[in-house]
């Protein structure tokens, strides 16, 4: 019996546990001065087509904790997916990225460009989440064209019929739609086909693999043809080598993201790439 709660007792306030469980109670309590003191920052990473024009962006969060330095969203998101943080921190993300596409808009290069943001299932799942869309729009009236809005197969889990809805509505207003993570979840064909989207995001997972793995070529060639076949537009993320590119682009597929055109970039950085003639956006064209 003593032994048993001794080991339990060890157990409980074993040093790394301990350590870890405050850090992610600490990180969880400062989600919110977070996002009031100004610590977050969206950083851009270009979308490239086949002939190694920037299309577009998509908007990627960082938190420059004041004491941890830059912590990843992979990190962060789902400590704040389960506080409800994520609400006002989306929130934040979509009201930033729409000031960034106002603020690019009389740039004759970046104006082009189309901004995508990734929206967690449980902001959309809000009931309010159009209006708050609606809101902004009205506030940045030219952005609705170039704004995006990159879901995940999570978001259509349950409740189908209200995530149709909400994205019919928005498209009525110009924004587009894309599948993120595409092939890590668990969407049927027949699913897919009656969700009203524009694009499909191919899984960096299977794009790592893409030239070493024939079972992640064959999948990635599938899901291209079967996008294809929905009418769906197609971008490959996590692109690192120009094999990879290459394989894509033999498979039909026209849009790439990846380090290999750019990591994601702070907003000066990012001008400055698109500005430069840059020789990496050029190489994808030579390719
Ligand atoms: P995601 O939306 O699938 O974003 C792609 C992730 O892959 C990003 O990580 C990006 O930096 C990384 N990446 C891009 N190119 C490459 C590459 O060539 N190789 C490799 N290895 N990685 C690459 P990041 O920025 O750390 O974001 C991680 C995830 O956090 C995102 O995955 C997204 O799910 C989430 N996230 C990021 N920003 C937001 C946001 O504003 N709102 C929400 N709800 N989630 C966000
Ligand atoms: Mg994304
Ligand atoms: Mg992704
Ligand atoms: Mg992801």
């Amino acid at each position: 019996q003593a032994k048993t709660a001794g080991r339990n007792t060890i157990r409980f306030f074993d040093p790394g546990i301990q350590a870890a469980m405050m850090q992610r109670l600490e990180l969880e309590a400062d989600l919110l001065s977070a996002i009031r003191g100004n610590q977050l920052e969206l950083y851009y990473q270009v979308q490239v087509n086949d002939r190694g024009l920037a299309t577009g962006a998509e908007a990627l969060i960082r938190w420059h904790h004041p004491r941890r330095g830059v912590i990843s969203p992979a990190v962060f998101i789902p400590l704040a997916e389960e506080n409800g943080a994520i609400i006002e921190m989306g929130d934040w993300v979509l009201a930033e990225a729409c000031r960034r596409l106002e603020a690019w808009q009389s740039d004759s290069r970046l104006g082009r460009l189309e901004v995508a943001v990734n929206v967690s299932a449980i902001q959309f799942q809000q009931q309010d989440f159009t209006a708050k869309v609606g809101a902004l729009l009205a506030e940045y009236p030219s952005v609705s064209q170039r704004l995006k809005l990159e879901l995940t197969e999570s978001v259509l889990l349950n409740r189908a019929e209200d995530a149709i809805e909400k994205i019919r509505l928005l498209k009525n207003q110009g924004i587009r739609f894309s599948l993120d993570d595409f092939g890590t979840g668990y969407s049927s064909l027949a699913y897919l086909k009656r969700l009203p989207l524009d694009q499909l995001k191919i899984d960096q997972s299977f794009v790592r693999d893409i030239a070493s793995d024939p079972s992640a070529a064959a999948i990635t060639q599938t899901i291209i043809a079967m996008a294809q076949t929905l009418g769906l537009e197609v971008i490959a993320e996590g692109v690192e080598t120009q094999e990879q590119l290459a394989l894509l682009r033999n498979f039909g597929c026209r849009h790439y993201q990846g380090y290999l055109l750019s990591r994601p970039l702070s907003v000066g950085q990012f001008q400055a790439l698109l500005a430069g003639g840059n020789p990496l956006l050029a190489a994808a064209e030579a390719e």
